[in-house]
């Protein structure tokens, strides 16, 4: 039996599809978002593996979420403080301020003993390093134990597995 392939996404009918307004592809790298989108129509997904070595880099050099993207400008970033006043902790790297997003360091990162308030910490740093990082066209930071594989999630694996268990 030939199979045949599934045609990659190119309407914005499939920004709906996953749950994002159509303003966030201003945000976003779209050819990232075209690749997530491309393998969730195939049952796959990005798998986060490996572990977190304590190097503290992600502390020093973060991209920061506002609303559904990553902070492009400063104004974006005044906006977000206003709204949680905990990301004043954050500034902006000076030397990044050209890139496609901006770059933060954390005033609560102690180069010799880590976060000063590791129990409090945001949950930003509590989920990094999330899956939206590749969607949105963001890299790991060199050192970071944690890597992105592509594959089929375990839930879905076991989802088709009870499936076929029931039809029998
Ligand atoms: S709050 Fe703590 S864990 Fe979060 S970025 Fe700052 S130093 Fe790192
Ligand atoms: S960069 Fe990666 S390994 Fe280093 S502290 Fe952050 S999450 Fe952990």
């Amino acid at each position: 039996m030939i199979m045949k392939k599934p045609r990659p996404p190119s309407s914005t009918g499939i920004l709906r599809k996953i749950g994002l307004p159509i303003h966030a592809i201003a945000h976003i790298s779209i050819v990232s978002l075209i690749h997530s989108m491309w393998l969730r129509l195939s049952g796959r997904d990005y798998i986060i593996t490996g572990e977190c070595s304590m190097c503290g880099c992600c502390c020093q050099r973060i991209n920061l979420k506002y609303r559904r993207g990553w902070i492009r400008r400063e104004s974006q970033f005044h906006e977000l403080i206003e709204q949680i006043p905990e990301y004043s902790r954050f500034s902006v790297l000076p030397e990044e301020q050209t890139g496609t997003y901006l770059n933060f360091s954390c005033s609560w990162y102690d180069p010799q003993y880590g976060c000063s308030d590791y129990d409090n910490r945001l949950d930003i740093c509590r989920n990094y390093p999330g899956k939206s990082l590749p969607v949105q066209g963001g890299k790991l930071l060199p050192g970071c134990g944690y890597r992105f594989k592509e594959g089929i999630p375990f839930d879905r694996r076991l989802a088709k597995e009870m499936k076929k268990i029931q039809r029998k």
